[in-house]
């Protein structure tokens, strides 16, 4: 194992950070996988896996058995993981800018192409080589000004090499569930069955440049341009992991989902030995673009009338809000029939607040798809 540590923009004097990275496997190995936990520093679950995944690829590394190189990234966001307020942790947004921690990664798709343009050729391996090094180049010209955009850069340089990306994060009170895109969805859908994803939602372009996309919507797009005279085809693949509600820190938890994380890897030929055999996938995929947010139609008191991972129909009462002054009372109704996979922790809604999500099947969203 090496350890790294990569310094961040000091924003006053007096308060460095860094980020440290773990590297795993052999060097020269031709795959490599990315994982890193907390980008939204208040979701701890990803942290847990990372640290245990962290012990579990040294004991592989060990004995011989990592057949690529592994980066973990256990805390991904230092910044957003020192925001308290009032006793409460504040990790999703920075409290300098206001922005989330998880969108705005830096898009480098115009000065790869333009890199790229005259010496792709008719070997894909060779192209995914090119491509890469630009990805990289394009990367390490960028120079950041803020605290955070040296977040976002240090974590993008980190992974843009990899094969495959995957970014742990959760929901506030939640069921197993995971975001990637369709052309991912076959690399991806042995994991979602190791862990037993009860909601799989897929999507090219949310709108949001969070982290998975910024390294897929290069290779996309670079498809796009020049796929119809050069093969090429997808140096990263990335999913989002959300393991789970911010409450779910747990060492049982953990343990099972570093070890879906590393049937998975063993499915691919990524460690050394027999691979487990498939557990059924739990809930088919679906578009994320048929993913529904039920909205609070009044403020008040928030009352759940079902957890999250049952399968609602459409019309279902998920939760009501009462208005104890006026006696109003609302339903929050599933407007499709879907798995409710996630829902709020606040229990004093704000008029049109996101109550809770259904991974539905009737795709109907378009452009932002995600939560703010
Ligand atoms: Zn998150």
């Amino acid at each position: 194992m090496e350890h790294q540590q990569h310094p961040l923009i000091t924003p006053v004097p007096g308060t460095e950070r860094h980020l440290d990275s773990f590297h795993f496997g052999p060097e020269e190995a031709e795959r490599h996988v990315y994982v890193q936990g907390a980008l939204h520093a208040d979701e701890l679950p990803g942290m847990l896996v990372a640290w245990t995944l962290k012990q579990r690829l040294a004991e592989l590394e060990r004995e011989g058995l990592l057949a690529c190189r592994v980066t973990v990234v256990p805390i991904a966001n230092p910044i957003g993981l020192d925001q308290q307020l009032m006793d409460t942790p504040l990790g999703r947004y920075d409290f300098e800018s206001l922005n989330n921690f998880n969108r705005h990664y830096a898009g480098v798709i115009e000065p790869v192409a333009a890199a790229v343009a005259d010496r792709l050729g008719d070997d894909v391996a060779l192209n995914r080589e090119i491509i890469r090094a630009q990805i990289g180049t394009a990367l390490a010209a960028i120079a950041p000004h803020t605290a955070l955009e040296s977040l976002r850069l240090t974590l993008q340089r980190l992974a843009c090499q990899a094969d495959f990306v995957l970014d742990l994060h959760c929901d506030f009170n939640a069921v197993e569930h995971l975001y990637t895109t369709p052309a991912a969805w076959p690399v991806f859908e042995p994991l979602a069955r190791y862990y037993g994803s009860r909601a799989s939602m897929l999507a090219t372009d949310s709108g949001g440049q969070s982290f998975d996309e910024c390294f897929t919507l290069v290779w996309e797009g670079l498809r796009e341009r020049f796929g119809d005279r050069f093969p090429i085809d997808y140096g990263t693949q990335s999913v989002t992991l959300e393991l789970r509600g911010q409450q779910d820190v747990d060492h049982a938890l953990a343990g099972r989902d570093s070890q879906a994380i590393i049937d998975w890897m063993t499915h691919l030929g990524l460690i050394t030995g027999a691979p487990r055999e498939l557990p059924a996938l739990a809930y088919p995929a679906t578009d994320l673009a048929a993913m529904d947010f039920l909205h609070a139609p009044i403020g008040g008191l928030l009352v759940f009338h079902l957890a999250p991972g049952v399968e609602v129909e459409a019309g279902q009462v998920v939760a009501e809000i009462i208005d104890p002054i006026t006696d109003r009372v609302e339903a929050v109704r599933a407007t499709q029939a879907g798995m409710f996979y996630a829902r709020s922790q606040r229990r004093m809604a704000t008029a049109g607040m996101i109550v809770a999500d259904i991974a539905g099947h009737h795709s109907h969203r378009s452009g932002y798809l995600l939560a703010p």
